[in-house]
């Protein structure tokens, strides 16, 4: 078949492009004859987004091996790449980028081929599938067409052959119950399995995890234990133990939360441990996320039926392939491919989500297929929840989860509670927001919006029998004509504001202007200024908004008090689905009240005296000089506050747990940021450090002669460190522009050394597939900012060295410098730099047999930060070029499987 596919395929990288004709021939060609051969004639490649990059092209389309990938392998995982292609598909990864785009075709032709296997797995709804997207011009269709036979019966539709979830009686309160001790090791044993090395931390850890299922002795005052588990000693099976066996005798659910993919996929493979049969183990593991990860199969339904054109609509088939075949619907770390809605450049993929709160319930006609729905039953049945911490304070905030509240909750990665807790409980009024609340309640006021409806068509039935309940509904249909609408951005922008509070939010934006101090104003990014002195013009301001707010929260308040009457009354044509319904509406208009009365008290405070826990400021939100919001935020001063009273003074035991929950400090530290300052009993206090030799694992390379501010320096350490080390490194910015300069600066001297870079920001590739790439190929090394400093979990050789551009100082804006004020200056800073230093060097050894270095590019590394390397770690201050040379020597002596090696280096050179 390799001769009968028609179609050239194309390769590009920095160091060069090749094309395949269709006889086989492979040549190198130039970026102009590219650009001109791909935009004639269809072309096989990979990765068309990050081709376009490459090229400098970014319109550039397509055959693209993903996208048949995806239509042919639903819900399967690849590594994007070509050697992923290849070991996914049974070839040899080339050795040398020339023989790709040979590659190309023949992965191409196997694909195709497999179409016709009597073993594939995912035929089901293939051909009609094929026959939509031939309408739609994909460019695969017609050689999938040709491939796969009319079946003889017509296929189930999507919708009509996902499983229903069943409903069951409510879960009954979990038993009072002890853990032993004993039996909670004999656990840990059968999970760390016979003849497994004997980790006495763990068992510690596990022993000491114990007490938070024991019964509580005072309400409101959880069991509470803080715990610091050094990298590799098994926390996770170490809570792992305990829980399960608690949850078995006790009949209860235990909520482990999150704060990374990584270790939601960790958690995902250890609990198989404890159920080793799947169908066991699918229900009494449950991962719950926040609705907006979740496929909406009404929003999908109405894409499929014209709502989406063009790409977008191609799109949506291939969500619909992957909806037939996927575990739990989740769209976001799920196993939907990360990279898939990046080849439609995102294009439509938020829309297949309900991420405005527009889920009509019992009234949609998927309600009892939906995986939200799913997932939420699901977790009621649950021993284990797998959660992350946004997700449990949503549900404890909002007052979900009532039936079955979560009594016992394990904070794995504690370090990050602080954080979510401070995104959670704060107020933002801003264009954006209020914009969103007017949709909600008016419904679209253009043309083609889908299936999307105000309040008065979700809840039309609730007003023709309730008069008191229409005018509600009227009256918040008006008043929602005071929020902002379409083109408010630009309105305010020129002086021209429609409305009270876009008239607040253009006095806010002048006022931003005016006293914005952070120097920010040339680069581009965001700018605020403090919520002080406020007079004048801003004050009419508020007091118009607020009344404007006001209009419009009072009938929201009654209607949901004619909602809960109704519910109450119980009429006779609300039948169950009804009263779902109405329940859902009741829901999400609590929300919106919370949302609409936390602004109130906000705009309330502005002009009189300061509340100490708060901190309030006006932004503008801009990325590279263009402005996406304006608004009003409040933070609370210590976030912690609010997460103690809403989750954990509900629960019955919590445990905050982390290899960095002290961050490089005391104890004090873990209890101020985890909020235990706040109960009125001490918390359980718990360390085990990490067995990890470190004096011989690792070691800390402080670089002392590139020059602060020296970009071309910067970037010249980078490439020697990538060089030396043959790849597998992590480099970590604390600014996009430093990254992408860095970026562009050495890119094409990485590829000519044969060491593939890539980095978050520049490539059009979602991060998690970023790691995943980096994870396959030791040769890789990628560059980028925050989210990577602990959210990759990358074991042996391919993580072998990090280097840091400069110390990790936090950003001085308003709500730092409040925060550093009450928490003690320069200490709350350190704290704060130990902590980052301590997750992003946790990176490097990751197993006992694992080495490496952590590099930091900044002579002025103050000494009193060194305590946030573990102890004995070495530590030592040199030149770059003695720097290089020890980096050298350790992957001299690192055994060199999957290694570049010299040779191999040049001979990549001369391509
Ligand atoms: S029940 Fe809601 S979220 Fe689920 S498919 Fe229907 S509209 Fe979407």
């Amino acid at each position: 078949m390799t001769n009968a596919l028609p179609y050239p395929a194309l390769h590009a990288s920095h160091s060069g492009i090749w094309i395949c004709s269709v006889d086989g021939e492979t040549r190198a060609i130039g970026k102009g004859e590219a650009i001109g051969r791909v935009a004639e004639t269809p072309h096989i490649l990979l990765n068309a987004p990050l081709l376009g990059q490459r090229l400098g092209y970014p319109d550039l389309s397509g055959l693209d091996l993903l996208e048949l990938f995806a239509f042919i392998h639903p819900a399967q995982f690849i590594v994007p790449t070509p050697a992923g292609l290849a070991k996914t598909l049974g070839l040899t990864p080339p050795d040398q980028e020339a023989d790709i785009a040979a590659l190309y075709r023949q992965a191409a032709t196997l694909l195709l081929e497999g179409l016709k296997a009597p073993y594939w797995k995912e035929r089901e709804g293939a051909w009609s599938s094929a026959q939509a997207l031939y309408r739609l011009r994909w460019p695969w269709a017609q050689e999938v067409g040709k491939q796969l036979e009319k079946p003889a019966q017509a296929e189930r539709w999507l919708f009509s052959k996902l499983d229903e979830w069943e409903e069951e009686a409510p879960r009954p309160a979990p038993r009072s119950i002890t853990v032993d001790k004993p039996e909670t090791l004999a656990t840990l044993d059968a999970l760390t399995g016979e003849g497994s090395e004997e980790r006495q931390g763990q068992k510690n850890y596990a022993a000491a995890v114990t007490q938070i299922f024991n019964p509580r002795k005072i309400k409101g005052a959880p069991n509470m234990l803080l715990a610091e588990a050094g990298t590799g000693i098994g926390k996770t099976l170490g809570y792992l133990a305990p829980a399960s066996l608690w949850s078995r005798q006790a009949g209860g659910a235990v909520w482990i939360s999150t704060f990374t993919k990584a270790l939601q996929r960790q958690l995902d493979r250890e609990t198989r441990r404890i159920y080793p049969d799947e169908e066991t183990f699918r229900k009494k593991v449950v991962v719950r996320k926040g609705r907006e990860n979740y496929l909406c199969l009404l929003n999908l339904e109405d894409a499929l039926q014209g709502g989406f054109a063009g790409r977008a609509a191609i799109l949506a088939h291939l969500v619909a392939r992957w909806a037939a075949y996927s575990k739990d619907g989740d769209m976001v770390g799920g196993d939907l491919p990360g990279w898939l809605t990046t080849l439609f450049r995102r294009n439509g993929a938020t829309a297949l989500t309900d991420r405005r709160g527009e889920c009509v319930y019992a009234g949609c006609p998927h309600y009892r297929k939906c995986f939200i729905e799913k997932a939420a039953r699901a977790s009621q049945q649950a021993d284990i929840v797998i959660a992350n911490h946004a997700l449990v304070m949503v549900n404890a905030a909002r007052g979900r989860e009532q039936q079955n509240p979560p009594t016992r909750l394990i904070f794995d990665e504690g370090h990050h509670l602080f954080d979510a807790a401070d995104s959670m409980f704060a107020a933002r009024l801003s264009g954006q927001e209020t914009i969103e609340i007017r949709r909600w309640v008016i419904g679209p006021e253009t043309k083609n919006r889908g299936r999307r409806r105000g309040l008065a068509a979700r809840l039309a039935d609730l007003a023709s029998y309730d008069e008191e309940g229409g005018r509600a509904i009227e009256s918040a249909r008006h008043a929602a004509e005071a929020l902002p609408g379409d083109g408010w951005l630009q309105r305010i922008g020129e002086g021209e504001p429609s409305g009270p509070i876009e008239a607040l939010l253009h006095e806010v934006r002048a006022m931003v202007f005016a006293r914005d101090e952070s120097q920010s104003a040339d680069a581009g990014y965001g700018l605020e200024t403090e919520l002080t002195d406020v007079e004048g013009p801003m004050i009419d301001a508020v007091a118009n908004a607020a009344t404007a707010m006001d209009a419009l929260l009072k009938p929201l308040v009654r209607l949901g008090q004619r909602i809960e009457h109704l519910i109450e009354e119980g009429p006779d044509w609300m039948d169950a689905p009804a009263r779902a319904r109405m329940e859902g509406a009741l829901s999400s208009l609590g929300w919106r009240r919370d949302t609409l009365s936390g602004w109130l008290s906000l705009l309330s405070r502005i002009g009189g005296p300061a509340d100490p826990d708060f901190v309030d400021w006006l932004m503008i939100d801009r990325y590279e000089g263009r402005e996406y919001d304006v608004g009003i935020c409040r933070h609370w001063l210590d976030p912690t506050i609010p997460v103690t009273e809403v989750v954990t003074k509900p629960a019955h035991g919590v445990m905050i747990t982390s290899a960095t929950l002290k961050g490089g400090g005391g104890w004090e530290t873990a209890r101020a940021r985890s909020g235990a300052v706040h109960l009125a009993h001490a918390p359980q206090e718990f360390e085990v450090a990490s067995p990890f030799d470190y004096p011989n694992q690792a070691k800390v390379i402080i670089v002392t002669d590139v020059k602060r501010g020296d970009m071309a320096g910067l970037a010249g350490a980078y490439a020697q460190l990538i060089e030396a080390s043959g790849g597998g490194t992590l480099g970590l910015f604390t600014a996009i522009r430093r990254l992408r300069t860095v970026y562009a600066r050495i890119a094409d001297r990485m590829a000519q050394s044969g060491l593939p870079i890539y980095a978050q920001h520049v490539d059009p590739i979602d991060t998690g597939t970023l790691v995943d790439i980096f994870r396959d190929d030791p040769k890789a090394s990628l560059l980028g900012t925050d989210a990577l400093r602990d959210g990759v979990d990358v074991p042996g050789q391919s993580l072998r060295l990090v280097v840091m551009e400069s110390v990790p100082w936090p950003r001085p804006n308003i709500l730092h410098r409040a925060r550093r004020l009450a928490g003690g200056g320069t200490a709350y800073d350190d704290r704060i730099i130990r902590a980052r230093l301590a997750q992003a060097f946790g990176r490097i050894i990751r197993r006992a047999d694992d080495h490496g270095h952590f590099v930091i590019l900044s002579s002025a590394f103050p000494s009193r930060l060194l305590s946030a390397f573990p102890e004995g770690t070495p530590v030592e201050r040199m030149p770059l070029e003695q720097a290089l040379a020890e980096i050298r020597k350790a992957k001299s002596e690192m055994p060199q499987s999957g290694l570049p090696t010299e040779t191999s280096l040049m001979h990549d050179n001369r391509q």
